[in-house]
């Protein structure tokens, strides 16, 4: 395909690093494959895919942007925010990722010892060295409750044991998202609202009071396009754009291909433009 038909991104995927099922090098070969022209890894509260990921994407012509996803305390919904062009070495970035890992460990400990009480012996060195991922939480857990026969697929461990509200599910302790946007801030990154339709909110204002809270903490983007957004979301949240001067981000939120997680890799309700990425470029710090 030729570069100039590449016009399209996707700014939000995960890998084997967190708890993707394709290795980062291995995504960017179906970033390419699937006729993109750039590709942001987001894994979940590690820098670990980045390099490898990088390195595939530039033998293969790909733009690779440098990405995480880390989520923030809310007392509902999901508050992720998405860091960008961050320096995966910037030593403010590592100490908060493994204050973030140190607060999963504990919490997986936790829901080890609730499944325990269930009957269901899980060992914590045994999961960590199966999953093989840099950051262990609930979907390595779940996988684990399959390989044992105790559920048949991941929906089932969830809605049984590891969802809000079911025996074995325990809050996770966070960073403040102030917290996490300023130190993508120190890493050279930008920062943006992943998935505003998870955020829990029932009202535009609740929505403007979230996002001006978060404009005046340094956030930098909003995460227009997202294969849960339908098109009202999608007006919806690029009128927030608009309204705080925000740039706007997209991505498939990709995990896996099949019914939970696969949305495709580019694709989703909405494709992003690689415009997105040069404007969000030129908000760098
Ligand atoms: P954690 O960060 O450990 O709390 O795990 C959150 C991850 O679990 C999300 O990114 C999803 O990939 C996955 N997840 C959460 N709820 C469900 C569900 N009901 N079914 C399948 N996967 C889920
Ligand atoms: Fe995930
Ligand atoms: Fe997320
Ligand atoms: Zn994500």
């Amino acid at each position: 395909m030729a570069m100039e038909s590449r016009r399209w991104i996707d700014l939000h995927m995960h890998s084997t690093a967190s708890d993707g099922v394709y290795p980062p090098a291995k995504l960017m070969e179906i970033a390419w494959d699937r006729g993109l022209s750039a590709a942001a890894l987001t894994d979940h509260d590690t820098v670990s895919g980045l390099d490898a990921a990088s390195e595939r994407a530039r033998k293969v012509g790909l733009e690779f942007v440098n990405g995480i996803e880390l989520a923030a305390a809310r007392d509902r919904g999901a508050l992720h925010i998405l860091g960008y062009f961050i320096n995966p070495k910037c030593p403010a970035l590592l100490t908060l990722l493994d204050r973030i890992v140190s607060l999963r460990n504990q919490r997986n400990h936790d829901v080890i010892a609730r499944l325990a009480d269930l009957g269901i012996d899980i060992d914590h060195e045994r999961l960590n060295m199966r999953a093989g991922a840099d950051v262990i939480g609930r979907p390595h857990i779940a996988a684990e409750l399959v390989r044992c026969g105790i559920s048949n697929d991941m929906r089932h461990a969830f809605n049984h044991y590891l969802g809000r509200g079911k025996p074995a599910f325990i809050e996770r302790q966070t960073v403040s998202a102030e917290e996490a946007i300023a130190v993508i801030r120190e890493a050279g990154g930008v920062a943006s609202l992943a998935h505003p339709s998870q955020l829990g909110c029932e009202t535009l204002l609740e929505l403007e009071t979230v996002c001006h809270r978060l404009v005046s903490a340094g956030l930098t983007a909003i995460e227009v396009n997202h294969p849960d957004h339908g098109p009202r979301d999608i007006e919806r949240f690029s009128g927030i754009a608009a309204r705080f001067d925000l740039a706007r981000t997209g991505g498939s939120d990709f995990h896996r291909f099949g019914p939970a997680g696969g949305h495709g890799i580019g694709f989703g309700k909405r494709r992003t433009p690689f415009s997105w990425l040069d404007l969000l470029n030129q908000r760098r710090v």
